[in-house]
């Protein structure tokens, strides 16, 4: 029954009746596709959007680092949890890092950029001197008079208003920033900064999973309700 059932699932999904169908398929990237999601018609096949998810540093790159709590460490938690909230709405989704490795900025752009995908989110979390200095902020990159800048733009308003919902912090508010990750890359583009280490109430909320979880399910409504709107 569970081979028919896969073959018949196979069947509504090269003919493109993804809604219909209840079935996951681990693809190339391990993509779960479920019931209900808008179909998007690509080469005549419907597919769901594809997510690039990039969790900043990684390996000898350590991100920012206060006490026990390491940038590339966080990012690659919350990166991994909205991966998963992602897969539950449907998307396909591809971390340029999922494990502790060192990545150059180049090579993240390239890996998005070559597989097309519908949008890139990169994740860090911020530090400064200032101790009391808190909250989400998001950047886009400027490029002026381009689709993508604005598509962009629209993205980081969405994905900061969910992030907030979820996590009632304070918002910083969408930032034009040169980051290459959002600069080089050819698809709609942000940066999250998901809260400041160098605040003493915030690295406590960033070393609890609940809080991390919290993120990554503002930024995985963000990209759904982006798409949708
Ligand atoms: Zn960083």
């Amino acid at each position: 029954m569970f081979l028919i059932s896969r073959i018949l699932c196979s069947f509504l999904f090269l003919f493109g009746w993804l809604p219909l169908c209840e079935s996951s398929f681990a693809g190339a990237e391990g993509f779960t596709i479920c019931k209900g999601l808008p179909s998007y018609v690509n080469n005549g096949l419907s597919v769901a959007p594809l997510i690039i998810l990039d969790p900043g540093h990684g390996g000898t790159d350590e991100g920012a680092k206060v006490q026990s709590v390491l940038e590339k460490r966080i990012a690659l938690t919350t990166a991994l949890l909205t991966k998963k909230q992602l897969e539950s709405l449907g998307y396909r989704v591809i971390m340029t890092r999922s494990r502790d490795v060192f990545l150059t900025l180049p090579k993240r752009v390239d890996i998005a950029n070559k597989s097309k995908a519908a949008l890139f989110v990169s994740i860090h979390y911020n530090s400064s001197p200032n101790p009391s200095a808190k909250g989400i902020e998001i950047y886009f990159f400027e490029a002026r008079g381009q689709e993508r800048t604005r598509a962009s733009k629209r993205l980081a308003n969405t994905i900061l208003h969910q992030v907030i919902d979820q996590t009632e912090a304070h918002s910083r508010g969408v930032r034009r920033g040169n980051f290459h990750v959002v600069r080089e890359t050819e698809m709609p583009a942000v940066l999250v900064e998901g809260g400041f280490m160098t605040n003493i109430d915030e690295r406590f909320q960033l070393k609890d999973r609940k809080y991390l979880e919290k993120i990554a399910k503002g930024i995985a409504q963000g990209v759904h309700k982006f798409l949708n709107t």
